[in-house]
């Protein structure tokens, strides 16, 4: 499988390794929104979100949590966003499953392109009743 994130795990595609374990690897974005915008991902090769075993997920969230905290205080960053995106529509480029993590400053120029819908009479009611009859947990 022609992976460029696979290609990091195996070290034949060079990346600024932040931290690695059994499960996790983190490096930074080489496009950052802003710098020190880090990837986590998991060393396994999962297409996206919804694929990801629930015990990789354990790993992968603990490594997102500790990486995050350790970005705020040593770039002394005013908040972070933490993305993942899936699905072409989602913006997702990579079909790696990664985790996002980026550094936010008051009045930095990152914004997300916004445009609000107004739920109309029982829409938020229809939509709610789809989701929640399929949610088994
Ligand atoms: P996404 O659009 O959510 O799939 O994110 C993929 C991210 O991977 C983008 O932000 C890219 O800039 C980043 N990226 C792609 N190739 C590399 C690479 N070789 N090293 C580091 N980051 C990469
Ligand atoms: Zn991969």
């Amino acid at each position: 499988m022609d992976c460029v994130f696979c290609k990091i795990v195996d070290h034949e595609a060079h990346a600024e390794i932040l931290y690695e374990s059994e499960h996790v690897l983190s490096f930074l974005d080489i496009n950052p929104v802003n710098f020190g915008h880090t990837l986590v991902i998991t060393k396994k090769h999962y297409d996206d979100f919804l694929s990801v075993p629930r015990e990789e997920l354990d790993h992968i969230i603990r490594a997102v949590q500790s990486i995050s905290g350790v970005i705020q205080s040593k770039l002394n960053c005013d908040g972070f966003n933490i993305v993942i995106n899936n699905g072409i529509a989602a913006g997702q480029t990579v079909r790696h499953f990664h985790f996002h993590i980026i550094p936010r400053y008051h009045n930095d120029d990152f914004r997300f392109k916004l445009n609000l819908k107004k739920y109309s009479d029982n829409l938020m009611k229809e939509y709610a009743d789809k989701i929640r009859a399929e949610l088994k947990i």
